[in-house]
């Protein structure tokens, strides 16, 4: 599906990013796996692409760094010649009602979880633009549409991330280049493992197909969206929630 594809996953060392690294490389790419902090595990996830056969390398940036980022895409372009695939996956939260929540605290998640997006975005676009094709797809979250209490700063990023995926997918179809999102709902990783027993079992009661989601249930959809199967599809996006939100 999209072998001889080269791909940027950012957040790539664990969860669903990693999820979304292992796919591609599945199903053709190389993939260079962004972290910001956890050197190690990005290490694993590129020896694990590496047994299945891909080119990957592991890219150190912060995605809120303009700077970082600029120098990171150059380097995947220097290793790989072309990018056709990136992923904004990287992701924070830091919850609190409205009330309690301070300015940093909202401030931190709006740069890693929008402001993010826009910048990997744009650093990429030129590549894509040379090369006539590209594809993005960003990690939004169902929350993104349906709001959730305590989560003012996650929700707004997050909302604001499909809205620059539609904005974008628009100011770059002419240039053959597909902008989607991805919103899932609850999936089981280290930020719903962080959760109490009480608030895990609220969450079921709201899922429609009764269970958390799995890293690699999200993954393929990303997968799909970045091949050749959706090439007339852009600036969607597509939610992956058991149907919690319809
Ligand atoms: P996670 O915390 O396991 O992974 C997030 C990754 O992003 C980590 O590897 C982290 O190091 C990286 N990251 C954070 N800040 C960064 C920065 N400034 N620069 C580069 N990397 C950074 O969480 P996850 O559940 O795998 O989440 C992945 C994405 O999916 C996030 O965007 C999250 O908001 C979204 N999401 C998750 C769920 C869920 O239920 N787990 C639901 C909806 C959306």
């Amino acid at each position: 599906m999209l072998q001889g594809k080269n791909a940027l996953v950012t957040g790539a060392s664990r969860g669903i990013g990693r999820e979304i690294a292992l796919e591609l490389a599945r199903q053709g790419a190389n993939v260079a796996v962004n972290f910001s902090g956890n050197e190690a595990k990005a290490q694993e996830v590129v020896e694990e692409i590496k047994a299945i056969g891909r080119n990957a390398i592991k890219v150190q940036a912060d995605v809120a760094n303009e700077t970082c980022v600029k120098e990171m895409v150059k380097e995947v372009i220097g290793e790989f010649g072309t990018l056709d695939i990136l992923v904004n996956n990287a992701g924070v939260t830091r919850d609190n009602l409205l009330m309690r929540m301070k300015e940093e605290e909202f401030d931190q998640v709006i740069n890693t979880n929008l402001k993010g997006v826009f910048i990997c975005t744009k650093a990429v676009t030129r590549q894509m633009m040379k090369q006539k094709s590209g594809q993005i797809i960003n990690v939004s979250s169902i929350v993104g549409v349906s709001g959730n209490p305590g989560q003012a700063n996650y929700v707004a990023a997050k909302a604001g991330v499909i809205g620059l995926t539609k904005t974008t997918a628009k100011e770059l179809a002419s240039r053959n280049i597909r902008v989607n999102a991805v919103a899932p709902g609850f999936i089981s990783t280290d930020m719903t493992d962080a959760l109490t027993e009480e608030q895990q079992a609220g969450m079921l009661d709201m899922i429609p197909l009764g269970k958390l989601g799995k890293p690699e249930e999200v993954a393929k959809v990303v997968r799909f969206l970045a091949s050749e199967d959706a090439s007339y599809i852009t600036g969607q996006t597509i939610h992956i929630d058991g149907g919690m939100v319809m």
